[in-house]
């Protein structure tokens, strides 16, 4: 149950189903089960992170890996989203907003997880109770990068690719051809393919949700890179004050204000690409 620090007021419920068992859909998700309203009086959220963490035998711990713990706070900032909704409209409450901004809570809340204060406290050996040893740390951030060159080299294509389908007027189109005149015209290096080849790229014409929004994913990149590098330039990951902005014109908003608007209320300005250059390894002037 989530209260107001300073009101003690009830803000939401939060659900924690970790565990797999039999039936259980695979992978991890959030779930409103009730979104946040004031329409039909004060209406309050309830949302569930689920898992599927293998439970230990009897006395034995619970480990998860990097991956799962990246997941963990990936699917906790969807859930924090919901709960910090503070909006009149249902269809305009926590999670219901643009596809890029989905994915831009959730991904800046993974940002926590290498911070000292969450490792220093929760990713402990489980049998000597020391905690991870900064070098591990510094391995971990400097593999990051690890073909992030090529990784978004392959998928800017497929993302171009999608846009320039959906912005053509030709009728009667050639995928074939349409798909390599235009990697040819953006320069494509030979040696990387596309991350989904046209024919089987089921994603751009599954719903007009999807059309000529692949490159959304990559936005929600460059949002939350540059959100996070607004706490670095400040006090750090824990600065209050930013935080603070964060949940007044990011979380707290759903999709009622313009979201180019909001982030720059945030920001202070728009947002700019230079951050996630330097979070995937490339140079920055
Ligand atoms: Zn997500």
């Amino acid at each position: 149950m989530f209260k107001d620090k300073t009101t003690g007021k009830h803000i939401g419920l939060w659900y924690f189903d970790a565990y797999d068992r039999k039936g259980k859909r695979s992978g991890a998700w959030m779930n409103a089960y009730r979104n946040q309203q004031r329409m039909d009086g004060s209406i309050t959220t309830i949302v569930s992170n689920n898992s599927n963490f293998i439970q230990g035998k009897p006395g034995e711990p619970v480990l998860i890996s990097w991956d799962d713990a990246t997941t963990l706070f990936h699917e906790f900032g969807h859930a924090l989203h919901g709960l910090s909704s503070n909006v009149t409209y249902p269809s305009l409450s926590g999670t219901n907003v643009v596809r890029d901004y989905v994915e831009f809570p959730s991904q800046l809340l993974e940002h926590w997880l290498s911070t000292p204060e969450v490792l220093n406290k929760f990713a402990l050996h489980y049998k000597t109770g020391t905690p991870m040893p900064k070098s591990l740390v510094d391995r971990i951030e400097k593999a990051s990068t690890f073909n992030e060159g090529f990784s978004t080299t392959e998928f800017l294509s497929s993302a171009l690719v999608d846009m320039k389908l959906h912005t053509s007027d030709q009728d009667n189109i050639d995928p074939d051809k349409f798909e390599k005149e235009t990697l040819k015209a953006l320069n494509m290096p030979s040696e990387i393919v596309m991350r989904h080849r046209t024919p089987q790229f089921a994603h751009i014409f599954s719903s007009d949700a999807y059309s000529a929004g692949y490159y959304s994913y990559l936005w929600a990149d460059v949002i939350t890179a540059d959100a996070f590098s607004a706490f670095t330039e400040a006090g750090g990951p824990y600065d209050k004050k930013v935080a603070a902005r964060l949940s007044k014109n990011i979380f707290s908003v759903g999709n009622t204000i313009d979201p180019e608007i909001g982030f720059r209320n945030f920001r202070g300005r728009n947002a700019e690409t230079k951050a996630l250059m330097k979070e995937r390894g490339f140079p920055v002037k």
